[in-house]
């Protein structure tokens, strides 16, 4: 059978534009939206990702302010940079980006990060707003795969999703938005064991693991749609994704691409969520503000 490809591009396109107008709305109310990036990390395939959106920040006019304080710096220093950043009135959106120099706990500091600034639903407040259903910015990534369904018209209510991945970033804010759109959630981690009787029974499977060729055409069935959230840097630099794409092609009935899937998408949702905050802080009326909440 012939495994659809769902690309992101288009959507992501689709929410840059959507942000690009948010922000043009905000101009004309006097509101400038910016986002600040923290990072502490001389990882090249990092700073090229920051500089990727601070690239896409500037084309939809939104401002982004890099604070690099290197790679030397300390959970103080961060800590420091992360508090200012919340009181700072001109700042709409924080994101403190991974990895950290070593002995600096990312959950030491997320906390740190204004809830209303929150863009990326680092803050434990965040994924605990999410597990009640108050308003809460959803990571990105979580509600990248969730706008990916939604776009491609895949349904969840009343579904089985097996979400592999329990992580406080992507695996668990992803269960907590899926059901929220009435999906039955399976949530699969390291100490799972087999995957096949999990994901082979399910019309969704979500993998989020960082582990290449994890899912396998074995792991899935003709009516599986599977998004594949994983980034994994190859030796030869390339990128793939959790899923050996080979396999699961002509099984699946449908498959992310990596790159140009979940990725892109993610991307664009932290410009739309930056105008959101912009537009709560600034107290302008508008779209519902509640990023991936339902
Ligand atoms: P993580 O290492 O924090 O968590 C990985 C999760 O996978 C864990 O919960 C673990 O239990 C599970 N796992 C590991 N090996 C497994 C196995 N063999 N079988 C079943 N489950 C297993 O990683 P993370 O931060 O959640 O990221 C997961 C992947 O998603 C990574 O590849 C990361 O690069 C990628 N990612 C992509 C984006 C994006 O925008 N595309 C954003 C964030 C993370």
């Amino acid at each position: 059978m012939k495994t659809e490809v769902l690309s992101g591009k288009g959507l992501a396109g689709m929410i840059r534009e959507r942000a690009q107008d948010e922000a043009r709305q905000l101009e004309l109310r006097g509101v400038h939206p910016v986002l600040a990036v923290v990072v502490a990390t001389d990882d090249e395939s990092t700073l090229w990702y920051v500089r990727s959106i601070e690239r896409s920040a500037g084309r939809a006019g939104i401002g982004c302010r890099i604070v690099d304080i290197g790679p030397d710096a300390t959970e103080q220093v961060l800590a420091g940079v992360l508090r200012d950043l919340s009181a700072e009135a001109s700042v709409n959106g924080i994101i403190l980006q991974t990895p950290l120099p070593s002995g600096v706990r990312a959950d030491n500091l997320v906390g740190l990060i204004a809830p209303h600034k929150d863009i990326d639903g680092a803050n434990p407040l965040s994924l605990g707003r999410l597990a009640v259903g108050q308003p809460a910015f959803a990571p990105a990534t979580a509600r990248s795969v969730v706008e990916i369904l939604d776009h491609f018209e895949v349904p969840t209510a009343g579904r089985n999703v097996v979400v592999v991945g329990r992580s406080a970033v992507v695996g668990k804010p992803l269960s907590l938005l899926l059901l929220a759109k009435d999906a039955t959630v399976t949530i699969c981690h390291s100490r799972t064991g087999e995957l096949e009787p999990f994901t082979r029974a399910a019309d969704v499977v979500v993998v989020a693991a960082g582990r290449t060729g994890l899912l396998t055409g074995s792991h899935v069935s003709e009516k599986t749609v599977v998004v594949d959230v994983g980034t994994n840097v190859l030796p030869d630099g390339s990128l793939v994704g959790d899923v050996d794409a080979a396999s699961v092609s002509g099984v699946a009935a449908a498959l992310t691409p990596v790159p140009g899937g979940v990725g892109s998408v993610t991307t664009a949702l932290l410009l739309l969520h930056t105008t959101e905050a912009a537009r709560q802080q600034a107290g302008v009326l508008g779209r519902p503000l509640a990023a991936g909440v339902a």
